[in-house]
């Protein structure tokens, strides 16, 4: 099971996954108290497109605070293992400004913290989950491109049926990697690590 986020590209280069991974800015506010406009019971899940094509979008407070984030706001990054994690003053203010015209009370809260995360991005901004092409008894899941975490009960479901080889609750479809066109360089040959490709026993019989 390879469910390595931003770093898949590294575990299979031979399928050349036209993926992006893409910085991420969030901070945590602590707007006044009395009255709670953003206790979990008042406020929902935001997300307010402020622009054309930007988004702002947020959650009600818990313990760390209100987040906030601009949705698909990063710079596209070429080594998860070494990009910018420092948050810069100007992208808080710009997150500021960007509440501000709908949500003036989270603007001018105070910043209690900010932090960046990694998006996975793909072209049509769908997950990856599917057997790899050329080694069947190896499962990709790298459920990204900003949404994976609402998912991740359901992607878990379908990890356990690929790998248990149970028939999937879901229409997996929509998530092959061979819709990259990938499936066809991972059957060209043996990997730079010298792993020689398997195939699934449905393309051995009809071979
Ligand atoms: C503060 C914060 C807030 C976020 N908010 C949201 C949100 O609101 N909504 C949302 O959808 N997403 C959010 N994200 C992004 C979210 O974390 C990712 O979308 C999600 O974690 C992706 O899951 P993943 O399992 O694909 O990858 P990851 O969570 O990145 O996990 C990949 C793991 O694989 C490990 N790994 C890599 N290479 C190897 C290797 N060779 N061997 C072993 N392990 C390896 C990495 O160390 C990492 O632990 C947020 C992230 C952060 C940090």
């Amino acid at each position: 099971m390879l469910a390595v986020g931003s770093w898949i590209t590294r575990q299979v280069p031979e399928l050349n996954l036209p993926i992006v991974p893409e910085r991420q800015v969030l901070a945590w506010f602590d707007p006044p108290t009395a009255p709670d406009d953003f206790a979990v019971d008042t406020c929902p899940v935001f997300i307010c497109e402020h622009q054309l094509g930007r988004s702002v979008y947020g959650f009600p407070r818990l313990t760390t605070g209100v987040k906030a984030s601009i949705f698909h706001d990063g710079e596209p990054i070429a080594d998860p293992d070494s990009y910018r994690r420092a948050v810069d003053p100007a992208e808080i203010r710009q997150l500021q400004e960007s509440l501000g015209s709908f949500i003036p009370a989270l603007a001018h809260a105070p910043v209690r913290a900010s932090m960046t995360c990694l998006f996975t991005n793909t072209p049509d901004a769908r997950f990856i989950i599917d057997r790899h092409p050329a080694f069947p008894q190896v499962v990709i899941s790298s459920p990204c491109s900003g949404h994976g975490f609402k998912f991740a009960s359901a992607v878990g479901e379908a990890n356990a049926d690929l790998v248990t080889g149970a028939t999937s609750r879901t229409d997996l479809s929509p998530f092959a990697v061979g819709r990259f066109g990938a499936a066809t360089v991972a059957r060209e040959g043996p990997r730079a690590d010298g792993l020689v490709p398997q195939h699934r026993d449905s393309e051995r019989d009809s071979s």
